[in-house]
């Protein structure tokens, strides 16, 4: 069993739209969906916004169904001045950006306490599977790199110099870093999608609205090639 996590709705609906025996399942304030995606038995999880969100469905996902391993699909603001709205992120690692313990001498920004690292890498084989499927979907273009996530909606040009200064990376979203830690700390393999649906800059609230919705498709449509083909 694949286990699916999706922040919103609206990211969540584009893979509805190809899964199918579906059984809703509500379990400790979480909406859990098991169906068939082209064969496979999936868990999709709606989390919800953040990381806090994030984490505790990761947690509660891992102890009630406990699958194979688990993919994050969804949007991320660009962050590599080439990435473009609708472009695919995928993640080798993820950084949680907000997380700053660095006042204390040794410690860097980003570095987790308890687990001393500042990225947590994504499990290779599914993440060179993600991307080999990827590359059949034209035209879309597909970035691999760290992918930043924080509790802040990144909408100011100052904030992603900052960013980029501080970790470089090629988007930023609000709960890769924590679904990361979570399956670390589990020792479950796991996987992230994000397509691009703003800059993070002064307008990316209202390209976040713009683009959510065929920017969740591209998403879903790697997931889709990656279920297909993941066994091969
Ligand atoms: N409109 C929503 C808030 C969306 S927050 C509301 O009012 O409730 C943005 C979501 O998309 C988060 O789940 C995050 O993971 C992702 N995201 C897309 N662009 C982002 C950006 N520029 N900065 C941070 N997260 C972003």
């Amino acid at each position: 069993m694949i286990g699916i996590i999706c922040a919103m709705r609206q990211e969540i609906e584009e893979i509805l739209v190809f899964t199918k025996e579906i059984k809703e399942e509500c379990y400790r304030n979480f909406k859990f969906i098991r169906g068939n995606i082209f064969g496979t038995e999936c868990v999709l999880s709606l989390c919800g916004i953040g990381k806090v969100h994030a984490a505790m469905c990761t947690q509660t996902l891992i102890m009630k169904y406990n699958p194979d391993f688990i993919i994050n699909v969804g949007v991320a603001g660009g962050i590599a001045p080439e990435i473009k709205i609708g472009d695919i992120a995928i993640a080798s690692g993820v950084v949680q950006h907000d997380f700053d313990i660095s006042s204390f001498e040794g410690r860097k920004k980003g570095e987790i306490a308890g687990i001393d690292l500042i990225e947590i890498e994504t499990t290779k084989w599914i993440t060179d599977k993600i991307l080999v499927c990827s590359k059949s979907i034209n035209p879309i273009q597909i970035h691999t790199g760290t992918i930043l996530s924080g509790d802040q909606f990144i909408c100011s040009p100052q904030k992603l110099t900052e960013l980029k200064n501080e970790f470089g990376g090629i988007a930023c979203e609000m709960e890769a870093g924590s679904i990361g830690q979570v399956c670390y700390m589990n020792k479950k393999e796991f996987g992230i999608i994000r397509s691009i649906s703003d800059h993070a800059d002064n307008s990316s609230n209202i390209d976040f609205d713009k683009f959510i919705k065929s920017s969740s498709k591209n998403a879903a449509n790697i997931l889709s090639n990656f279920i297909k083909s993941y066994r091969d």
